[in-house]
């Protein structure tokens, strides 16, 4: 199934038709007459085919972004209670020998 759809009319029989951008050589499913696409609405059709595949690529980059964004944040926190516990330890022997 593709996932660029475009919605156009049968020139014979005016059954809507989702156009597969995949496969722009199409017959009507209800007629079977071969669809004629006028080259404003393959303009159309194109443009919005990148603009899908480039919406696409955009929420994949936003979500390895968030994904890096996430595991620095954890790096952060991991390095932060490190950073406690060496102070906390310190802390312990300094008390324990000063006495
Ligand atoms: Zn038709």
């Amino acid at each position: 199934m593709s996932q660029f759809l475009h919605p156009i009319k049968c020139q014979n029989c005016n059954g809507d038709i989702k156009l597969d951008l995949d496969n722009l050589a199409s017959y009507c499913p209800y007629c079977g007459s071969q669809l004629m696409i006028d080259i404003s609405t393959l303009q159309t059709v194109l443009l919005e085919r990148e603009k899908t595949k480039r919406q696409i690529r955009n929420a994949e980059i936003r979500l390895e972004k968030q994904k890096d964004e996430n595991k620095n944040f954890t790096i952060m926190w991991v390095t932060y209670f490190i950073f406690i516990l060496i102070l906390a330890a310190g802390g312990g022997l300094y008390l324990l020998f000063s006495k």
